[in-house]
């Protein structure tokens, strides 16, 4: 079959997924907008600072604005925090003490956070004596009875759920089904904090963890909450007594939010914001068109392009190494930075097997962009997201499939 046909009857048949994207992603802007509205956010809140930074409006109407969008009490919203990672780690080390345990619903927590959480001898929260302990998602649904047994531990202090799928053959978990598990947790009399890894969350769906019983949800701002403007940096949203204890993690005890400065200005993590339903949205769309057209040449993607998506994420199953890093190879050769480079696989620190990954971007390794990787190893799955704008995937898409059936 023709590319061309083949993407124009994919476009045709996701017509009915597409109208439902473009319904969030409205819903999502008229919340941002109001935000907006509501902080009266003026030209004076771009402007940079330096020093100390007290009294920076720019960062303090920055926090209240996220607050607002997220539904959420206060926010911590900083260039400083440099990834998610580490706005994931400030929030637990500020959440946690000794002695506590820290109880994951969902299964592992994203590869990066494994040493944080139990590392030896690099200050992780198990060197500080913090526990750690989980159970698994049952057929990609929460475990209640598990969950019921593990919060009979009073030491039970943070209860962690991850939104996305990572890089997992699994769906990302709805928010009707975080919505469940809090009330869950509630009726078993947990009345610690419950805390939500939001990344690759944000805007794929109407409502936030936030806003569906979350204490504290934590992104990072080189994904979708900075629409792919933001240069750097993460956000903490939630209830302003676990805030005001993460603040004193960002920077001490003493000071909490009430210091840091940025040089730059705010300008971009306002327009991120502001254009991140819209971006979603896009990258969204293109991902399920680039699922439903390989589907359509027989390859399994995870999640069936008829379902709905619960964060930016895909996978798609190859049958051989060499599909798989044609794919991978063609998503770089459609990147709009580093077009030119070949990729080929390498042995990343930290990993098993040999690594390939495409990340053609405008903000280094920014995941809201399009980007795609995968481990060398059966069975053949590369993992992409992201898409700034829907034309750029289906670009994208036609180099992938002129690679695949050339
Ligand atoms: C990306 C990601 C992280 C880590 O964020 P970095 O910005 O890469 O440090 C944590 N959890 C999930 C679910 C993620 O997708």
């Amino acid at each position: 079959m023709q590319i061309e046909t083949l993407i124009k009857d994919c476009e045709k048949e996701l017509s009915a997924q597409f109208a439902a994207r473009e319904e969030i992603a409205y819903k999502n802007q008229v919340k941002v907008m109001e935000a907006f509205r509501k902080n009266k956010i003026a030209l004076r809140h771009f402007v940079g600072t330096s020093g100390y930074g007290y009294g920076d409006e720019g960062r303090d109407t920055l926090n209240a604005l996220f607050a607002d969008i997220f539904g959420a009490e206060a926010a911590l919203v900083s260039p400083n925090i440099v990834s998610g990672t580490h706005a994931l780690t400030i929030a637990l080390f500020g959440l946690l003490q000794s002695g506590d345990t820290l109880f994951s619903v969902s299964g592992d927590p994203y590869d990066t956070l494994r040493e944080v959480i139990s590392g030896k001898g690099i200050g992780s929260l198990a060197d500080y004596g913090i526990a750690f302990k989980k159970c698994d998602l049952k057929g990609g649904k929460f475990d209640f009875e598990a969950i019921r047994q593990g919060l009979k531990d009073p030491t039970v202090k943070v209860v962690f759920i991850q939104r996305s799928r990572g890089y997992e053959w699994r769906d990302a978990l709805s928010q009707k089904q975080i919505r469940e598990a809090c009330e869950f947790v509630r009726s078993c009399g947990f009345q610690g904090c419950i805390f939500t890894d939001n990344c690759y969350g944000e805007f794929v769906e109407d409502t936030e963890p936030t806003e569906n019983g979350v204490d504290v949800a934590v992104g990072s701002l080189i994904k979708n909450a900075g629409g792919g403007i933001a240069p750097t940096g993460g956000y903490v949203v939630g209830k302003k007594e676990y805030i005001d204890r993460i603040a004193g993690r960002l920077t001490a005890p003493s000071i909490g939010a009430e210091v840091g400065s940025y040089a730059y200005g705010y300008q971009y993590f306002y327009e991120g914001v502001f254009m991140a339903p819209h971006v979603v949205c896009q990258a969204l769309k293109g991902g399920l068109l680039i699922g439903a057209c390989l589907e359509k040449l027989g390859f399994e993607t995870s999640p069936s392009v008829t379902a709905m998506p619960c964060d930016i994420t895909r996978a798609i199953r190859f049958n051989s190494a060499k599909e798989l890093i044609g794919f991978i190879q063609a998503v770089q050769e459609a990147s709009p930075v580093d077009s030119f480079v070949t990729l080929e696989p390498w042995d990343m620190p930290g990993y098993r097997e040999q690594v390939i990954m495409a990340a053609g971007t405008f903000v280094q390794g920014a995941s809201i962009e399009l980007s795609a990787d995968a481990p060398i190893k059966e069975p053949y799955i590369a993992y992409f997201q992201g898409g700034l704008t829907y034309e750029h995937c289906k670009y994208a898409l036609t180099r992938i499939l002129r690679k695949l059936c050339g």
